[in-house]
């Protein structure tokens, strides 16, 4: 089944107001392909300049955290309907980095991918090992795991149009990409873990993206592969590169 290829860029805790919307123009014909959903998720502040500055293009744009109450007393937080009237479209939940520096766990997790589905919001569902479950071969029961609480009441229609990056800790930042038949080997496996929760068709839609210092060099062969079906990207989404990424 053909699924449509997803590239995000995840800017983290990067860019200013002011240098987000020089970044959209500098990458603005770079990203053009009309096959490819384009999204940058971007620092809260950026959303509002970033969802002005895109308009007219072909891409979209995805908030980087958010919680689970639409108002109220919760200092520092930004809610669902506050993104979706900033035009969001995506948000990306369960990221390692919200995991392991913010202390995130699986029950919120799940919580905001419930709460992202009600609010009309796409997740992008971030699951992976770090080096030492990757070292003990037990990764594969890791990622499971995740994914199995993760999902927790979520439904087959939801997971249809759910977006799940594969991450592995041990190459988020650090220039050691998986290869591509590590890549898809746990994308394959998440891939079946999906027909045994739900069914087969709606594993054929879910789409399965690979994360992990993807750049220019290496993107083609991680894309070329069958259950690789886009990258969510670190770095190089702040790039030129970016571009190439795209359309690898
Ligand atoms: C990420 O943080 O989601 C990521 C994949 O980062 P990088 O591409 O820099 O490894």
């Amino acid at each position: 089944m053909a699924r449509r290829r997803i590239i995000a860029g995840n800017w983290k805790m990067n860019k200013t107001p002011s240098e987000a919307v020089a970044l959209v123009a500098e990458l603005k014909d770079l990203v053009k392909n009309d096959d490819v959903d384009v999204v940058y998720c971007v620092p809260a502040i950026d959303i509002v300049p970033v969802a002005e500055a895109v308009k007219g293009t072909n891409v979209h744009v995805g908030a980087e955290n958010f919680y689970i109450v639409d108002n109220g007393a919760f200092t520092g937080e930004i809610s669902a309907p506050m993104l979706k009237d900033a035009g969001v479209e995506y948000v990306i939940i369960g990221h390692s980095e919200r995991r392991d520096i913010f202390g995130e766990n699986d029950i919120l997790i799940n919580q905001k991918v419930k709460k992202a589905f009600a609010s009309g919001l796409t997740p992008i569902l971030c699951c992976g090992e770090s080096l030492a479950l990757r070292k003990a071969d037990t990764y594969k029961e890791w990622i499971e795991r995740q994914i199995t609480w993760d999902l927790d009441g979520v439904t087959a229609d939801q997971v249809k149009k759910l977006v799940i990056a594969y991450e592995p800790i041990w190459a988020i930042g650090t220039g050691e990409t998986a290869t591509a038949d590590q890549a898809e080997e746990v994308c394959g496996l998440i891939r079946k873990l999906i027909a045994k929760l739900y069914d087969q068709a709606t594993a054929d839609e879910v789409r399965i993206q690979y994360g992990g210092s993807m750049n220019a060099g290496n993107a083609a062969e991680l894309l070329s592969k069958e259950n690789i079906d886009g990258g969510l990207i670190g770095g190089a989404s702040l790039k030129p590169d970016f571009g190439k990424i795209v359309n690898a």
